[in-house]
């Protein structure tokens, strides 16, 4: 059992990692838990080498970028960011006659005075390739999430998909896999264009391969991955190569899961919130791109605002002592300024 926080946010996407720097600033004890490996929610899994015009402060910023500032800035004071573990139930309890809550993931239970729920557009789990068993080969050369490069050395490696993940892991594993096999199903790609174009200056030198309207049919081997048979989509034409790895990167799949079941007030699948970011729960807060209200606008901006509201109510709903009103934090002692 991990010790009481005053919040325990639910994501680390841009609205949950702004929240957790607010939390830091105002004194209150703070957790973040996200289900995926990575902070920084869709900016890291959907669109990590896109350009984002429309944060303040930033003329230009790619979103892997902004999210390194976020991270930074949200864990300097030293908050628990606990990755891979996705938040399923929750259990109502009370600590010297005030409200605590249980937020319960997969593997611990993190009890807190006020939850903030900064779950995005839900849970994202890695789609996987429409085949029937392919379950089994998880572990055995099947991999949908690439944490070390290094591990697919000397490898045979196929990477399925025409997104953004697809493109950068073709790139990144040069030079370590022993050969790169890149297949679509269709022949227009998703990712950004710079780096189509460096995959396709990789083909050019034969340095890897591309097939465009080709998918994996069957996966073969006893024990681990040792051939897949693909299949073209226009000529139905098949052929079986020798692979190790297969690394489908066909985006990812999202939903509220439990969350939808605590007895929240939800409107089309969007947890509605009061003008202080409360949810129909006293002590369980929202924010960002899961939280509706009249005129809510799905943007990093809006969410880092909402956050701040939420942290700041949550705060003062934990001491009533504590003003709502943060302050400036170009005053504030804690990073090391005086007042005016
Ligand atoms: C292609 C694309 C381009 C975009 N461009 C822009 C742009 O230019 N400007 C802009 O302002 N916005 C842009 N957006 C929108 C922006 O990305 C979102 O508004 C923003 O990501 C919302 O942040 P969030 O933290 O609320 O949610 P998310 O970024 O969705 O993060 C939520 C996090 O919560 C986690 N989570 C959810 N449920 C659970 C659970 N049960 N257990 C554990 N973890 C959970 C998820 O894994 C995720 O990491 C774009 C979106 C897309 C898809």
């Amino acid at each position: 059992m991990q010790d009481p926080k005053d919040i325990t946010i639910i994501g680390a996407g841009p609205t949950g990692l702004f929240g957790c720097f607010y939390a830091g600033m105002r004194g209150a004890s703070c957790r973040i838990i996200d289900n995926l490996d990575q902070a920084g929610g869709q900016l890291t899994a959907l669109y990590p080498e896109k350009y984002i015009f429309d944060v303040a402060g930033f003329p230009k910023v790619l979103a892997k970028d902004l999210v390194k500032g976020m991270a930074e800035q949200a864990l300097q004071f030293k908050s628990p960011l606990h990755l891979g573990e996705k938040v399923a139930g929750l259990r109502r309890e009370s600590e010297n006659g005030a409200p605590l809550f249980t937020v319960v993931t997969d593997r611990e239970e993190y009890p807190s005075r006020t939850v903030l729920i900064a779950g995005g557009i839900g849970a994202f789990t890695p789609r996987k390739l429409p085949l029937k068993d392919v379950d089994q080969w998880y572990g055995k050369g099947l991999y949908d999430r690439v944490l070390d490069p290094r591990a697919f050395a000397g490898r045979r490696v196929l990477l399925v998909g025409g997104g953004d993940s697809a493109f950068d892991w073709a790139v990144t594993l040069q030079g370590i896999a022993q050969s790169i096999l890149m297949i679509h199903r269709r022949d227009g790609f998703r990712a950004h264009a710079a780096t189509v174009a460096q995959v396709r200056e990789l083909v050019a030198a034969g340095k890897m391969e591309l097939r465009t309207f080709w998918e994996v049919k069957a996966i073969h081997g006893s024990g681990a991955i040792e051939r897949v048979t693909l299949v073209n989509k226009k000529t139905k034409h098949e052929e079986t190569i020798a692979i190790d790895c297969v690394l489908p990167q066909l985006g990812f799949i999202s939903s509220l899961g439990a969350i939808a079941e605590w007895g929240l007030e939800i409107e089309k699948g969007e947890i509605k919130v009061s003008q202080i970011m409360e949810t129909s729960i006293p002590g369980i807060f929202a924010a960002g791109d899961i939280v509706t209200y009249p005129g809510k606008l799905k943007l990093i901006a809006t969410g880092a605002a909402e956050a701040a509201i939420a942290v700041n109510h949550a705060v003062h709903l934990i001491n009533p002592a504590a003003k709502i009103e943060p302050g400036h934090s170009s005053n504030m002692a804690i990073f090391g300024q005086t007042e005016d």
